[in-house]
């Protein structure tokens, strides 16, 4: 990056902080399909295991295509926000094989038996079963909270000196419900405790947590960042770069680590995060207020409406609102079946964050293992649709929605 300009936009910083200097002069990142590394004599991979010499060694530790994403996210996440110093905020970017991978060395590195992870209700279900159903089998305990209730927040921090974390998913499926993470890393670092932010449904177009304090972030770079659904993939960020040398160190023993041509494909796929993610959100509140104003819809959860609890939180901390919502239809089970079967553009599909316009039935699908009243107050009702709009034509969206609901 010390090479490039100060991009006014990061429209311009995703389009060229993918720029690799492998030589060759490729225009794009290339695709490093190899395992290991050689080096030219003893010496040089006695250095670079001792980390003297620079250089790569095995791809679980580190790759030259890895490398390139992993400073383009870092770029982006960190873009525009200033120490107190004035300096640019140096972040590290570990990137993983699925944002699964990188939130559980997220959790490994940072914890141990004893401490407790404080969070909120509706988290992404794979987060929520390795806090409440895996960490507890390692002595760690998950503790949930309303963490809008701030006062209550430090009440609990008082209280409980295991809190180690506090993990903050904003915004959350399926309410689409935000937490103010300024708030309450505030409280959090009066404490010692450390704040990670779950950024993928927001991207760090729209939401930048460290702006507001966060120590670590994490995506999912299958939705938004790649956009296009081509691959599985995770990153997690720190500030505190010792720290991240640590969990750097987990992260390698865990073994998550991404592919090459998978990061390729993300690479790709960030170049036009800003001009996908301009359009997403705008078709998506065309979508909110079609639903909204529509006699078969109960309820619309979308942060960007004037309805939504978190209205006012959203416009502060958010660019946009996001593309992502659930409504609920008035006749339930068998209205939300029919819906779903009656679609005929839009995908009938789990995971959110593609070009195309994908619609689930939590009921029947994600959450149909569970039971209907833990589902009911997880807020999944038997006629709740989620949808993740996409870049069609809104009138086209519009249009399908309008038939499948008729
Ligand atoms: C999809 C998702 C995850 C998990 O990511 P994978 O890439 O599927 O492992 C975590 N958090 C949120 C909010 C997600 O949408």
């Amino acid at each position: 990056m010390e090479n490039h300009p100060q991009f006014t936009a990061m429209a311009s910083a995703a389009i060229h902080a993918a720029q690799s200097d492998m030589g060759e002069n490729a225009h794009l990142v290339p695709v490093y399909a190899t395992a290991t590394f050689t080096f030219d004599n003893a010496q040089q991979g006695m250095d670079r295991f001792s980390g003297t010499a620079p250089g790569y060694i095995y791809s679980r530790f580190g790759n030259p295509t890895v490398s390139v994403a992993e400073k383009l996210i870092a770029t982006l996440e960190a873009f525009g926000i200033v120490q107190e110093d004035g300096s640019p905020l140096p972040l590290k970017a570990l990137l993983h094989s699925s944002g699964q991978a990188a939130m559980a060395s997220m959790f490994l590195a940072n914890i141990a038996a004893g401490d407790t992870v404080l969070t909120h209700y509706s988290l992404y279900g794979g987060t929520h079963e390795f806090l409440f159903d895996f960490l507890p089998k390692f002595g760690v305990k998950a503790l949930i909270a309303d963490l809008h209730d701030l006062d209550s927040v430090e009440k609990l921090l008082q209280k409980d000196h295991t809190i180690r974390m506090i993990h903050i998913e904003s915004p959350a499926n399926p309410s689409m419900r935000c937490v103010d993470i300024a708030a309450v890393c505030k409280i959090a670092s009066a404490y010692s405790v450390k704040v990670s932010v779950d950024n993928t449904f927001a991207t760090p177009y729209l939401q930048q947590p460290f702006r507001y304090g966060a120590d670590f972030v994490f995506h999912s770079t299958t939705k938004f960042l790649n956009g296009h659904g081509t691959a599985i993939g995770g990153v997690l960020l720190g500030k505190d770069l010792s720290l991240m040398q640590k969990v750097n160190k987990t992260a390698k023993l865990l073994g998550g680590c991404a592919n090459p041509f998978d990061t390729f494909l993300l690479v790709q796929g960030i170049k036009t995060l800003e001009l996908r993610m301009k359009q997403h959100c705008s078709n998506a509140m065309r979508v909110a207020e079609f639903l909204y104003a529509h006699a078969g819809v109960a309820k619309v959860n979308f942060n960007g409406l004037p309805s939504h609890p978190d209205y006012e939180l959203s416009a502060r901390q958010m660019r946009y609102p996001g593309a992502v919502m659930s409504f609920e239809l008035k006749n339930g089970f068998d209205a939300a079946v029919r819906f779903i079967d009656r679609l005929q553009m839009c995908v009938r599909a789990v995971s959110l964050g593609t070009l195309d316009t994908l619609v689930s039935h939590p009921a029947s699908m994600t959450h149909s293992g569970m039971k209907k009243e833990d589902r009911e107050k997880a807020g999944i009702s038997d006629g709740l649709i989620r949808i993740s709009v996409g870049l069609e034509s809104v009138e086209d969206i519009l249009r399908d929605l309008e038939q499948a609901l008729g």
